[in-house]
């Protein structure tokens, strides 16, 4: 299939070819001819499948067909969670529409207010914006949403886990409800399903893979170590690949900053990225990230949504996320629009709860493989411990409605890359892991929500 099947204009096909893409993924190309006829779409669709082309082609077909936004007015709204994916929805709509002559422009916290005022009174064809920020710009009277044609939800499931939801309902309220509604979510849990069934007429559902099913180019591995010879084993692993890009996550802020410096200490060239950095600092250090001056991104979870970096070649979960979706999320960074990616995680005893939670959301049992002379002393016990009850205040993922197992016994090793030394074991038996669910900083406190 090629792009001119899709009904997209000349100048799009165009803009399309200057970019270099040359067969629609298959989002893009089950999504993008609903949403021309001008249906509701609800899309499950992960980071990296081509999403924001999905939506962003068809709405600027839209809009550039009609006459030029008021001043103070807009006529398509992209919500997003946070600003690195508001930025980056921004400078895709910039790239597709720049024959089109459609006017954009993205609005967050965290930076001067006033460029954004300035911007918007111009008249903005296609916003992007992170909720606060917009409410804060409505609220003042600078933004006025009467010829609002049409509303995009994208990464909806995040915004919910961020607690916008009551900032989503705000700003929908302000919209006229003569509009079409667009909803991208990597997963279609309850509470999405919901949203869609609140704001979406009529949706018509596209999923271009199961839900929370991990990317398939993404080869997988755990690497069982002790917790504390973790920053020790990310070392060797980046010396012994050799890789100069790689993305690291952790679960905390302060998990991030010590991990980097510890990199650092290494002769690893490393930079966190994390909610309390200030806008500029996290600009900064994904242009640092990009160019290739820094080697190591360590990034949490929040900090990491709608990084777009092409063909990042792996990443590394240096904690594993305590909330098992954030996985997809998180190797969903690498093997991109069908590049191939791998992703590696360095899993401790205490944390065989989150590995469990994750190969039940996944259906499928992670390869685990030891890297020699880091083999631990504490083996990760498979299957859920006898003290791993859910968390506190958060049900375990597997207590949230996902009822499947995971598939078969140990995955195959096929591809496992052979730089480093290692053997596969077993790896049963040890104590009962103690699950320890560290809050990991998403409380929705103003900094980290994208405001
Ligand atoms: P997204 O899922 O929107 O974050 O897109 C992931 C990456 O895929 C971005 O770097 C896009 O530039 C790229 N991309 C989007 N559509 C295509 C396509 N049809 N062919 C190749 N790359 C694409």
């Amino acid at each position: 299939m090629t792009f001119d099947t899709l009904g997209l204009s000349p100048s799009l096909l165009r803009a399309v070819a200057e970019q270099g893409y040359q067969t629609p993924s298959p989002i893009q190309a089950r999504a993008i001819p609903l949403i021309l006829a001008g249906r509701d779409v609800m899309a499950a669709a992960q980071t990296g499948t081509g999403k924001t082309a999905a939506f962003t082609l068809p709405l600027l077909q839209r809009l550039a067909g009609g006459p030029r936004a008021q001043p103070n007015r807009c006529r398509a709204l992209v919500l997003t969670p946070t600003r690195e994916l508001a930025a980056q929805v921004q400078e895709s709509v910039r790239d597709y529409g720049r024959h089109d002559g459609v006017r954009s422009a993205v609005v967050f916290g965290g930076v001067n207010i006033n460029p954004q005022i300035a911007q918007l009174r111009r008249g903005v064809d296609v916003l992007v914006a992170t909720p606060g920020r917009l409410l804060d710009l409505h609220g003042q009277g600078f933004v006025d949403f009467r010829d609002l044609e049409v509303l995009v939800l994208d990464e909806a499931d995040r915004m919910l886990d961020m607690g916008f939801i009551h900032d989503i309902r705000r700003i929908v309220t302000l919209l006229p409800t003569r509009r079409q509604t667009l909803m991208f979510s990597a997963t279609f849990s309850g509470p999405i399903t919901q949203l869609a069934q609140g704001y979406l007429r009529q949706p018509v559902r596209v999923e271009v893979s199961l839900p929370n099913a991990t990317a398939e180019t993404v080869q997988q591995w755990v690497y069982p170590v002790d917790k504390k010879r973790k920053p020790e084993l990310l070392s060797h692993l980046v010396a012994v690949h050799g890789w100069d890009q790689v993305l690291v996550f952790t679960r905390t802020k302060h998990g991030a900053n010590k991990l980097s410096q510890q990199l650092e200490q290494n002769g690893i060239r490393s930079v966190a990225i994390h909610g309390n950095k200030s806008q500029n600092a996290r600009t900064r250090a994904l242009a640092d990230f990009k160019q290739g001056r820094v080697q190591a991104l360590v990034a949490t979870d929040i900090a990491a949504r709608g990084l777009d970096i092409e063909q990042l070649p792996q990443v590394v979960n240096f904690d594993l996320p305590n909330v098992a979706e954030d996985y997809v999320h998180r190797i969903g960074r690498t093997g991109r629009a069908g590049a191939a990616g791998q992703a590696y995680s360095l899993v401790s005893a205490d944390e065989a709860d989150y590995l469990y939670d994750i190969e039940r959301l996944i259906c499928k049992t992670l390869p685990r493989e030891e890297i020699e002379g880091f083999e631990p002393q504490h083996a990760v016990p498979r299957g859920r411990s006898a003290k791993g009850g859910p968390a506190k205040g958060r049900p375990a993922a597997s207590a949230r409605g996902r009822q499947k197992p995971p598939s078969g016994p140990s995955a195959a090793r096929d591809g496992a890359p052979a730089q480093a030394r290692r053997r596969t074991r077993a790896g049963t038996g040890g104590r009962g892991a103690q699950a320890r669910r560290k809050d990991n900083g998403r409380t929705p406190s103003r900094g980290g929500r994208g405001r």
